[in-house]
């Protein structure tokens, strides 16, 4: 959660040698909850927004000892998800998405962690609708996608947003799962749309003709 934190609003690069700093210190985060907040933000500041970010740390840390007695969050692999997923949130500043990521990276738990590129993604796709909040995303993901593919749903989704259904200009001539969108008409030039259109009169024109895709025989089904 203290790396969360760091995380907001930075780079990667700069994130961890914050909390590379923070950690040589202090060594542990019980000491990190007992430091004075100008300590912290002297460690954090390669980071950016030390004066923001210093106090919610301490804030968060010493919130999580007073509600559980120790910063050791194991105790939520033995919750059922719905209340993990709550548990967090009690916390300043811990909305969903950081919920998420410490349930799934930190404890292993199949709980999801939108971002914004799995969140327009899934909205391009049709996966969740144009209106859904983010915060309703996580539990309409949730239950769409089995718990053992949570990772592989948010790695793919993240990787898919950043590299191919970026914000501007995605790339959908070239999407692999393009075929599958509803959104993707909506983003093609008119040069790109002409293309698309030929090709699917070809395959119309190609499939005329051609007998039925074979259906494999099979036991009747018995309907009880
Ligand atoms: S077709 Fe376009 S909008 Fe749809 S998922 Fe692919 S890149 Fe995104």
């Amino acid at each position: 959660m203290v790396f969360l934190i760091l995380s907001q609003q930075t780079s990667d690069i700069n994130s961890s040698r914050a909390y590379r700093r923070l950690m040589e210190r202090f060594v542990t985060l019980d000491a990190v909850a007992s430091a004075d907040i100008s300590e912290i933000e002297t460690d954090i500041a390669p980071g950016g927004l030390a004066k923001i970010k210093a106090p919610r740390i301490k804030e968060v840390l010493n919130k999580v000892l007073e509600l559980n007695g120790s910063l050791d969050l194991s105790f939520l692999q033995e919750m059922p998800l719905n209340d993990a997923k709550a548990w967090p949130r009690q916390l300043p500043g811990i909305g969903p998405k950081s919920a998420g990521i410490v349930l799934r990276f930190s404890l292993g738990m199949p709980a999801m962690a939108i971002d914004t590129h799995i969140y327009r993604v899934s909205q391009r796709l049709g996966v969740i609708g144009p209106k859904v909040s983010v915060d309703k995303a996580h539990d309409i993901l949730e239950a769409k996608v089995d718990p053992e593919e949570v990772f592989n749903f948010h790695v793919s989704y993240i990787n898919h947003g950043r590299q191919v259904c970026r914000a501007q200009r995605p790339l959908c001539p070239e999407c692999v799962v393009g075929g599958l969108c509803p959104s993707r008409k909506k983003f093609m030039s008119k040069a790109d749309l002409a293309v698309l259109a030929a090709q699917e009169e070809n395959t119309l024109a190609g499939s005329a003709g051609a007998p039925l895709p074979h259906v494999p025989q099979s036991e009747p089904i018995n309907e009880e």
